[in-house]
């Protein structure tokens, strides 16, 4: 079965056909140049023995490729007036399974669990911009249950995740996302590759599976708590932010004392750390937390 939606006359005449109003709201903007699901799919790497899990089919465009090249497509959506557009865009789709429901909400591994797939799948999806982050985050939290990600984002979006320490688009979303993952920007998408156009250009982006496990850092939790108040006020320096940080428990002396171990100056600013010294910092500074309160 060939895929046929990636067209604007074919997206319209379905939105028409079945009185779709498209929402914003949702982020609903459908790719119409199948040269970017193409590229999708061969960003992906996919093969028939890959679990694909889509957030957000919209109208099943970007599906239809998936269901071409992937074993099975597990296709998760929240609108559910789509209903009627997917049954007849996925008929005869035997590999998809299509599911409804909020991405946020869903209990993930019992999702996965219940329709049978055991071992990480690969997820591949055209965002909805408006929660971007909250979903990385949100499958970042079952890193067994993912493999590799691939994903629409927008473009600003996709270059704060690849940013090396010291620029401006260095930041805690970079941070987090090199924790987990390797990303590497795969393909640019302009506003002209969907219907209806988004005001921002977009990007592809890959985030493999850091092939080295993650810098040890104790207590994962304490080390993002740690990033997020180094660039909560990114023009101070790591000193005064850590130690304007209650959650932190550490004063100005601990954190000074801790970089001077590591060798930083301390007027240090948190955008110049590296994920390694994320880490090591955030170690260092947990155990002196530990120290002090166990006096
Ligand atoms: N995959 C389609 C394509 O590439 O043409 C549509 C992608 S569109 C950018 C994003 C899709 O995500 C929309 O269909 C929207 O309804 C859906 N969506 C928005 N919020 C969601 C959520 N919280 N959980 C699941 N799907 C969501």
């Amino acid at each position: 079965m060939k895929p046929y939606l990636a067209d604007a006359a074919k997206t319209k005449e379905i939105l028409e056909r079945h009185g779709f109003f498209v929402k914003k709201g949702y982020g609903q903007n459908f790719l119409i140049d199948p040269r970017i699901p193409e590229g999708i799919v061969r960003a992906a790497g996919l093969t028939k023995a890959d679990t694909v899990f889509e957030i957000g089919p919209g109208i099943g465009t970007l599906t239809q490729y998936l269901a071409e090249s992937a074993g099975r497509v597990i296709a998760l959506e929240l609108d559910r007036k789509l209903e009627p557009v997917l049954a007849e865009t996925l008929s005869g789709r035997d590999n998809v399974t299509l599911i409804w429901g909020d991405v946020m909400k869903q209990d993930l591994p019992r999702l996965f669990a219940e329709n049978g797939v055991d071992g990480p799948v690969k997820v591949v999806a055209n965002l909805p911009y408006y929660i971007t982050t909250p979903i990385l985050m949100r499958l970042f939290a079952f890193p067994d249950l993912f493999s590799d990600l691939t994903l629409m984002v927008q473009r600003e979006v996709g270059e704060r995740m690849a940013a090396p320490p010291g620029g401006k688009d260095y930041g805690a979303l970079s941070v987090s996302v090199q924790y987990f993952s390797d990303p590497v920007l795969a393909l640019s998408v302009p506003p002209s590759a969907f219907l209806p156009q988004p005001k921002v250009s977009s990007v592809v982006v890959t985030l493999s599976k850091r092939k080295e496990a993650p810098p040890d850092c104790a207590d994962e939790e304490y080390f993002f708590s740690v990033v997020k108040a180094a660039f909560l006020q990114r023009r101070k320096t790591i000193v005064n932010a850590l130690s304007s940080a209650p959650q932190l428990g550490v004063t100005r002396e601990t954190v000074t004392d801790a970089l001077q171990r590591m060798g930083l100056d301390p007027m240090i600013r948190g955008e110049r750390l590296s994920l390694d010294q994320f880490a090591a910092l955030s170690g260092l500074l947990r155990e002196q937390r530990a120290d002090a309160s166990s006096r």
